[in-house]
């Protein structure tokens, strides 16, 4: 737990999110400010900065996975979905405790687009 990340912060309830799942080592809340009908990010109760961090801890790096599939079930998006790990300066990251953004419940269009 980092007192001043965002993050660790909606982790241990100090600040409000709508926690869709929640795993002993991760947990799912909706983004504020949603992208597609379905925006849910994804992080892991462990600080990691990035997708690298996370990429030293693999049980960890797992677990984000797997419930990024939960949440892709739950969601009930059957046609498919995107998973997206802003990384550093040039992605836009914003928030420095990794997060996979989970996005569906529409066709999402080219990637870049
Ligand atoms: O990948 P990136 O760091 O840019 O994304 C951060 C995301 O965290 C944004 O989509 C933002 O809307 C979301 N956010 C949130 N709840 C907060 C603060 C930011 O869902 N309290």
């Amino acid at each position: 737990m980092e007192n001043s990340c965002l993050f660790c912060r909606i982790v241990s309830g100090e600040i409000p999110a709508t926690v869709v799942h929640r795993t002993e080592t991760t947990v799912a809340f909706r983004d504020i400010d949603p992208k597609a009908p379905t925006h849910v990010l994804v992080i892991p109760v462990a600080h990691h900065a990035d997708v690298v961090a996370l990429a030293a801890d693999p049980s960890a790096a797992a677990d984000v996975l797997a419930t990024a599939a939960a949440v892709a079930e739950k969601e009930g998006l059957t046609g498919g979905f995107r998973l997206i790990f802003n990384t550093g300066r040039d992605s836009g990251q914003e928030v420095f405790h990794v997060h996979a953004h989970v996005l569906g419940g529409t066709p999402l269009g080219p990637m870049l687009a």
